[in-house]
């Protein structure tokens, strides 16, 4: 998808500080931490919000999960716990529209809307 920001740290002409890859997805660390670990899993294909999620994209959201526990283990908060959080759409704060999902953790986190 020409123009996204996702697919080209994907593809490796935008860079980025990658802590996972496999064959459907890449983790890579938020520009912008939000918590002591953030860290942004997305899917390789692009797709735009959680809205655009098709049947046959469904293991994705499988990969992306057992990514999740992966990275959390890899980084030792799958005890201590963390949090995973798609925004879909503008009520979210939607900025980057290739659906991407946020690893929180590394610190006691706050309410959800606080
Ligand atoms: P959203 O608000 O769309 O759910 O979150 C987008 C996230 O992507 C934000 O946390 C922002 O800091 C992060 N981000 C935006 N552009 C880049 C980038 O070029 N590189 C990285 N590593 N993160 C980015
Ligand atoms: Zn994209």
């Amino acid at each position: 998808m020409e123009n996204c920001i996702f697919c080209k740290i994907v593809q490796g002409e935008v860079p980025s500080n990658k802590v996972f890859e496999n064959e459907h997805v890449v983790a890579f660390h938020d520009i912008s931490p939000q918590a002591k670990i953030h860290i942004l899993i997305i899917p390789k294909k692009h797709i735009p919000t959680m809205n655009d999620l098709e049947t046959e994209d469904a293991f994705l959201l499988g990969e992306i999960h057992l990514a999740a526990g992966q990275i959390a283990k890899e980084f030792g908060i799958h005890e201590s716990g963390y949090r995973l959080i798609n925004n879909c759409n503008q009520d979210a704060g939607q900025v980057v529209f290739h659906i991407h999902y946020h690893l929180l953790g590394g610190e006691k986190l706050g309410a959800l809307n606080g």
